[in-house]
């Protein structure tokens, strides 16, 4: 079983978009990200000082706006609308969940879709879906790179994604139908889960269920990557796949962590310097 290796590939990645930070700059443009928090969420805190150290070391210029709890409606709309209009700023990111009193719809739908560096936006989800984007929202976009990276084919496989969600099962589906898998989709409805796993050349599991996956419903000499990230009994995270019996079976695997997570993280990058490319053609 070869494991696939998401902390070095994502290190990859960082060097490559490092490289590419240096010629924007030669050419005067400091690619900009705005990150957008709302609220003291010891989870949204964490990734976000993530993704503002991740910018540092590839040289992208990041800024933090941290609004409090109780923040209105209107208050983010008009902090959105000012990034909107910054030239400064390339992409805008907004931490979610946010708190229930807001409508985060309404804030997704506010982000310019030339900056929505997460690719949530409606207009980014269409163009997504009819293959001509400039944006994939971050971790099915890494899961792709994880894949080219050791070369596995998607053209004419089995593939099954387990989770339908809007930010990763749907689009996840729609990147493998684009390299020309044929693709199912399963969700918590999904009549016999495992029927559906076993016939898997690609399994992607992003249900959030610890243990959902089992040996036993993974086909011999399969990729299987596992997106999710639960907390068990000791705090620590693990996937939706039980690893030891996954090894045993898959031909490729993900760990958890140090699989989709550093590729989702650096995808982030990824879109940010492509905002600034597009911004200074
Ligand atoms: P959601 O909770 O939004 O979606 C989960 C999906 O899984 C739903 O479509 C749900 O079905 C389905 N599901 C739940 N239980 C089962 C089951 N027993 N059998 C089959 N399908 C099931 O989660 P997200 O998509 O946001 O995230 C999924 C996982 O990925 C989480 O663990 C999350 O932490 C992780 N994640 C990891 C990232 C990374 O960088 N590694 C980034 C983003 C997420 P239904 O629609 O019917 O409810």
């Amino acid at each position: 079983m070869i494991l696939l290796d998401g902390k070095l590939t994502a290190k990859k990645h960082r060097e490559q978009i490092a490289e590419e930070v240096r010629l924007l700059k030669e050419r005067g443009v400091t690619p900009g990200l705005a990150v957008v928090i709302v609220g003291g969420d010891p989870a949204s805190r964490m990734y976000v000082n993530n993704k503002e150290k991740d910018c540092a070391q590839c040289g992208i210029y990041s800024e933090e706006h941290a609004l409090s709890d109780d923040c209105e409606q209107e208050r983010l709309l008009q902090l959105i609308g000012n990034l909107n209009r910054r030239e400064d700023i390339h992409g805008i990111l907004v931490q979610l969940p946010l708190p229930k009193h807001l409508n985060e719809k309404e804030i997704l739908l506010s982000i310019d879709p030339s900056k929505d560096v997460d690719a949530f936006h409606p207009y980014n989800v269409g163009r997504i879906m009819i293959g001509d984007y400039d944006f994939l929202p971050c971790t099915p976009a890494g899961v792709m790179a994880l894949l080219d990276e050791y070369n596995i084919s998607v053209q004419g496989k089995e593939c099954v994604v387990v989770g339908r969600s809007n930010i990763v099962g749907k689009p996840m589906a729609m990147l493998l139908l684009h390299r020309h898998g044929t693709v199912t989709i399963c969700h918590s409805r999904t009549r016999d889960l495992a029927a559906a796993t076993r016939r898997a050349d690609i399994l992607v599991a992003a249900a959030g269920q610890a243990g959902l996956i089992t040996g036993d419903m993974i086909k011999e000499g399969s990729a299987v990557i596992d997106v999710a990230m639960n907390k068990n009994a000791e705090g620590k995270f693990v996937g939706d796949v039980v690893f030891d019996e996954a090894a045993e079976k898959a031909a490729y695997l993900t760990p958890v962590p140090g699989g989709v997570g550093p590729m989702t993280r650096v995808m982030l990058l990824r879109n940010t310097v492509k905002a600034a490319e597009r911004a200074c053609v």
